[in-house]
């Protein structure tokens, strides 16, 4: 029985992208090859709220008691290793149990299942096998992974997964890191990856963007992209995992979109819950 180490895992409406309103499971696993402190900071300027938090560790029993911050990346529980101990490592029949308690009926009807992280595209390939074939799970029919873009797909899982949608839906949600996020550009654009993720299911961009920087970064993302093959449509999302940050820069980005020709992405769960844990 294959094991997952699970940051959160809850019931919601998604928020972003292609199935924004749908009601979901978010299944937030532990772990990301990134960390992101740049987001919402002065370009070249690194976020140290989240070891602030740290500091106060022994204050927070539970994920959800953590505080939000406004400043780099807004899950950074889910990967940073001094929060580890928040989030368990469950066999996939418990992951399934949870799964079925949270869904409104007891079983998959309409709902979405969203597998998110951290980067959920790490280690944990070997195991989401096991937790989509338990019974219980085989009335799914739309599955997101929601991914930064830079982790091939082992061999076995792109088999998988094409044995999978056969007769159901995969989405590879990609938001790809622009240099704002404080990533580096020749680990975070990686246009192969995202091409083979296209081989296997529905795949778009998802760029966060805050300025006009971002905008022109953007820009020779999505030219690196499509040099390379791919095809999908390209989001744009405003920075900001709180209200404040959110509000301020949300119109100014789906003017950007406008001007560009891309899609607009909100991020629902800021305004209808201001980013709460387990939203
Ligand atoms: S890739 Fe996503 S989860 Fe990982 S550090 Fe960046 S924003 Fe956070």
């Amino acid at each position: 029985m294959s094991k997952l180490k699970i940051a959160e895992l809850f019931y919601s409406i998604q928020g972003e992208g292609r199935y924004m309103g749908v009601p979901s499971v978010f299944l937030r696993t532990f772990g990301c090859n990134f960390t992101c402190g740049g987001f919402g900071m002065p370009r070249g300027e690194m976020s140290i709220e989240r070891d602030a938090i740290a500091e106060r560790m022994i204050e927070f029993r539970d994920y959800n008691e953590l505080p939000l911050v406004s400043t780099g990346c807004d899950s950074y529980a889910s990967w940073d290793p001094r929060f580890k101990d928040l989030s368990p490592m469950l066999e996939t029949n418990a992951i399934v149990d949870r799964i079925m308690q949270i869904l409104p009926h007891r079983r998959w009807e309409h709902e979405h299942l969203v597998i998110t992280g951290g980067e959920p595209l790490l280690g944990w390939q070997r195991a989401y096998p096991d937790l989509l074939d338990h019974d219980s799970m085989h009335r799914l029919k739309e599955i997101t992974f929601e991914t930064n873009g830079t982790q091939p797909l082992s061999a076995e899982f792109k088999e998988y997964l094409q044995r999978w949608r056969a007769q159901r839906e995969i989405t590879f949600s990609v938001s790809a890191k622009l240099p704002g996020s404080g990533e580096k550009w020749s680990e975070a654009i990686c246009p192969e990856v995202v091409c083979e993720y296209e081989q296997v299911g529905y795949t778009y961009l998802k760029l966060v963007v805050a300025t006009e920087q971002d905008l022109t970064d953007a820009e020779q993302a999505v030219l690196e992209y499509r040099t390379a093959g791919f095809t999908g449509a390209v989001y744009v999302m405003p920075v900001g995992g709180v209200e404040r940050v959110y509000t301020l820069n949300n119109r100014t980005v789906a003017e950007m979109a406008l001007r560009k020709g891309w899609r607009y992405s909100d991020r629902l769960q800021v305004p209808l819950f201001k980013n709460e844990w387990g939203t």
